[in-house]
């Protein structure tokens, strides 16, 4: 749809530009510059090895991969395509995904957040797809099983898209839990069905909430209390990870969780994970393109992580009709109801 799009602009003489950039990120920094969250303390990044990124993409994807380090060059119909630092930076990404969930196993902190681009979630395990070259959130869950002593690792994917790379990774594996909400197919990439269960010892494990467009704080919240959370009381995490992204807010127009809604969910997270597993919650940066709602969105959810109060979400527009019911109450009453 993307290239259909670019085909249009280009006939209308106005320059398209690839939503997702290194502009992302800086936002989100300079929103936390301006904005501090008190508790926050930054850690530095790293690049994942070829062995981290083996554990799940096959060995002849990641050499492909590797060949197009310093070029320009379009990987995939879904808009994937690399420039001369994709790959160094698609590393990174990775790499600091790891670096969080050590910052975690190893006790420096509750939880954390990978600020990475480009995002994972799209990622398969000889396939770029939708912006995404190496499946980061998949690549620190593998690290984590490996390395880490964590048996069983639930991943929470709320970005609007599925992540079909991260079902893909994790479809027959009966230790990792991915419970993934998002816009129902057609919606790209078309994946994500409610009978879409795993496969194998990991059927079961794999649990997907398609939702309408439009969809918004008391659906999402209703999916995680009422699927979610039994979900991970039956399956015990040792770790949860989460790919967060940011496009279900209104601001990239497919569906309508709020700020308020972002906060909420990360409460939830939070108490299971306290519940299961010491609070380790990790998240993972995924989509998210319109640079407001992304950077307010991340600093929303690390508030909510660094402790602060948490405000309810609301009904757009509810307080007002109730205030406005209570003004007009008197206008319409007869003085004599006989
Ligand atoms: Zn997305």
């Amino acid at each position: 749809m993307e290239r259909r799009i670019r085909q249009l602009l280009s006939s209308l003489n106005v320059p398209w530009k690839y939503p997702e950039h290194a502009g992302r990120l800086s936002a989100i920094r300079q929103l936390l510059e301006l904005e501090p969250v008190p508790g926050l303390r930054f850690e530095i990044g790293k690049a994942a090895t070829r062995e981290q990124l083996g554990r799940v993409h096959t060995s002849s994807y990641l050499s492909h991969i590797f060949d197009l380090r310093g070029k320009n060059a379009w990987l995939d119909v879904d808009t994937t395509a690399v420039s001369t630092g994709s790959i160094d930076a698609a590393e990174v990404a990775a790499g600091t995904a790891i670096a969080a969930v050590e910052a975690v196993i190893q006790g420096r902190s509750e939880s954390a957040f990978a600020l990475v681009r480009p995002p994972g979630h799209h990622a398969e395990p000889a396939r770029a797809r939708g912006f995404c070259l190496f499946n980061n959130v998949a690549v620190a869950a593998a690290h984590a099983q490996a390395e880490l002593g964590c048996r069983r690792v639930m991943i929470v994917d709320w970005d609007a898209h599925h992540g079909n790379g991260t079902q893909d990774i994790f479809y027959a594996d009966p230790d990792v839990l991915f419970f993934d909400i998002h816009r129902a197919s057609p919606f790209y990439p078309g994946t994500g069905q409610l009978e879409e269960i795993g496969v194998g010892l990991g059927e079961g494990t794999t649990v997907n909430v398609p939702m309408p467009a439009g969809a918004g704080d008391q659906a999402y919240l209703k999916a995680f209390n009422e699927i979610l959370v039994p979900a991970a009381d039956w399956f015990q995490p040792d770790l949860i990870l989460v790919s967060a992204g940011f496009d279900p807010h209104p601001f990239d127009l497919a569906l309508n969780v709020s700020f308020e809604g972002f906060a909420a969910m990360t409460g939830i997270l939070q108490e299971v994970a306290r519940r299961h597993c010491k609070g380790q919650l990790v998240f993972v940066l995924e989509g998210g393109y319109h640079l407001i709602s992304l950077s307010r969105g991340v600093r929303t959810v690390l508030e909510a992580l660094a402790g602060g109060t948490l405000q309810e979400p609301s009904i757009t527009g509810l307080a007002e009709v109730e205030a406005a019911a209570a003004f007009h109450r008197q206008a319409f009453v007869s003085d004599d109801p006989d």
